[in-house]
């Protein structure tokens, strides 16, 4: 501050003032400035991070996080590349999940071995180091500036890495006072968190949904959609075609070869039913050795067609014990369709029943129409529509054990 002086002619002599150092205050004002931006920065990556899990526990597939991972991990981390890698089912390698940023850092399957933070179980972090980085995923990645490889650990177990190189300031930012490194494992662990409760929601469903042994759908998970897909069928006005399969003679082959060995029978049976039929369809092993298939919108031709199919493929099935051939099974199928068969679900698996005790009693390892019953008037007497062209084979017809009498 200064006052201008003049003399008695009223020419400016110069001034007379005081001056005060501000430099320390204009430190002061940018230092809190920068805090005040660092807080606000803070306070937005907190609401990300909320927001983040809040999407992450409302998915109900792992593959549903990746948008949501890709949309708030962009947020978080918006001068890095960062990449997250899930250790496979059989646990020997790591396979690449989502990336986000100028680079995938994590582009190609590697076994955990190689990872320094899968290997220590804790974060491996890289200061900037012109020299080269130690770990082998990050080649991809300038490590001009850091960075951060984090093991994704839920419930005690390891379920992946996330790999986060930073390409401005880095992971040592002392501007952010350490907070990068925070911030990577808060968001590697919730992502962990979330995906671990993902996989557990996928487990149980598979489990409450599947047969173990043959690993198709269990009874009351069909009953449950066979209501819907008849449903669908009467709003469309589609067919849908019902199979009831039984292996012939099941128990006299168990009593033979032992239970292990039907219990291979069960599994093979189940895999080709699986492979038989499209994606939409409902392959289902309905109790022992039964099974029903539900065909969706297929008219008669395509289910007898189908139904033969896999009457032929399951006889031709070569069994083995431990390398040891167990000769062949037959099975015998009814079918019946909706809704000129049945037009309710009671009634499409009692008709299709009945076209398998008929399929049965007609000498086994055949296929058998409902309809061809009915037409008859003799719900007992049906119309065989495939038979094998031998005499009823049971199981073991190559063994030494043909000719057994229905
Ligand atoms: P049919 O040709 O009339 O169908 O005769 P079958 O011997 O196949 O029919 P039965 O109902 O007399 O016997 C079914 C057998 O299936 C008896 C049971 O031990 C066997 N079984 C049921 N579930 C399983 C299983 O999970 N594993 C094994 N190994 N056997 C099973
Ligand atoms: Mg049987
Ligand atoms: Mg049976």
């Amino acid at each position: 501050m200064g006052e201008p002086q003049f003399d008695a002619d009223g020419d400016f002599i110069g001034y007379i003032g005081s001056t005060v150092d501000i430099t320390e205050q204009r430190k002061d004002a940018t230092e809190l400035e920068r805090t005040n931006e660092q807080l606000n920065r803070t306070a937005r990556e907190i609401t990300w991070l909320n927001e983040l899990n809040d999407h992450l526990q409302v998915c109900k597939t792992i593959d549903e996080t990746v948008p949501i991972l890709k949309r708030y991990g962009g947020l978080l981390f918006p001068d890095a590349s960062v990449s997250i890698g899930l250790i496979s089912e059989s646990r020997n390698v790591v396979e690449p999940f989502v990336s986000w940023g100028e680079s995938a850092t994590l582009n190609r399957m590697f076994s955990p071995h190689e990872c320094w933070a899968l290997r220590r179980g804790k974060p491996h972090i890289e200061s900037p180091c012109e020299s080269g980085s130690l770990c082998p995923n990050t080649k991809t990645c300038s490590i001009k500036f850091g960075y951060a490889c984090i093991p994704m650990i839920a419930y005690g177990e390891v379920l992946g890495v996330m790999n986060v190189c930073f390409h401005n300031k880095g992971i040592e930012d002392e501007t952010r006072g350490g907070l990068n490194s925070c911030l990577a494992k808060t968001t590697a662990d919730q992502t962990a968190l979330a995906i671990a409760n993902l996989k557990l929601r996928e487990t149980l469903q598979h489990q409450s949904t599947r047969d173990p042994l043959t690993q198709l759908y269990n009874r009351r998970f069909l009953l449950d959609n066979l209501d819907r897909e008849v449903c669908r069928a009467k709003r469309d006005g589609n067919t849908v075609a019902v199979l009831m399969l039984d292996i012939d003679h099941f128990k006299r082959f168990n009593d033979t070869y032992g239970h292990e060995a039907g219990d291979i029978v069960l599994r093979e049976v189940g895999s080709l039913l699986r492979q038989s039929v499209r994606s939409v369809d409902l392959p289902c092993r309905y109790g022992g050795e039964e099974f029903m298939i539900v065909l969706v919108d297929t008219d008669e031709a395509s289910g007898i067609a189908r139904a033969e199919d896999i009457r032929k493929k399951v006889s031709k099935l070569a069994i083995e014990l431990g390398r040891k051939p167990l000769g062949n099974v037959t099975a015998s199928i009814g079918l019946s369709f909706y809704p000129s068969d049945a037009d309710t679900i009671e009634k499409m698996i009692s008709t299709a029943d009945q076209a398998l005790y008929a399929a049965k009693a007609a000498g086994r390892n055949r296929v058998v129409e409902f309809r061809s019953m009915v037409s008859k008037g003799n719900e007992t007497s049906s119309k065989v529509v495939s038979a094998s062209a031998l005499p009823h084979v049971g199981f073991g017809s190559n063994q030494g054990l043909s000719g057994i009498v229905n």
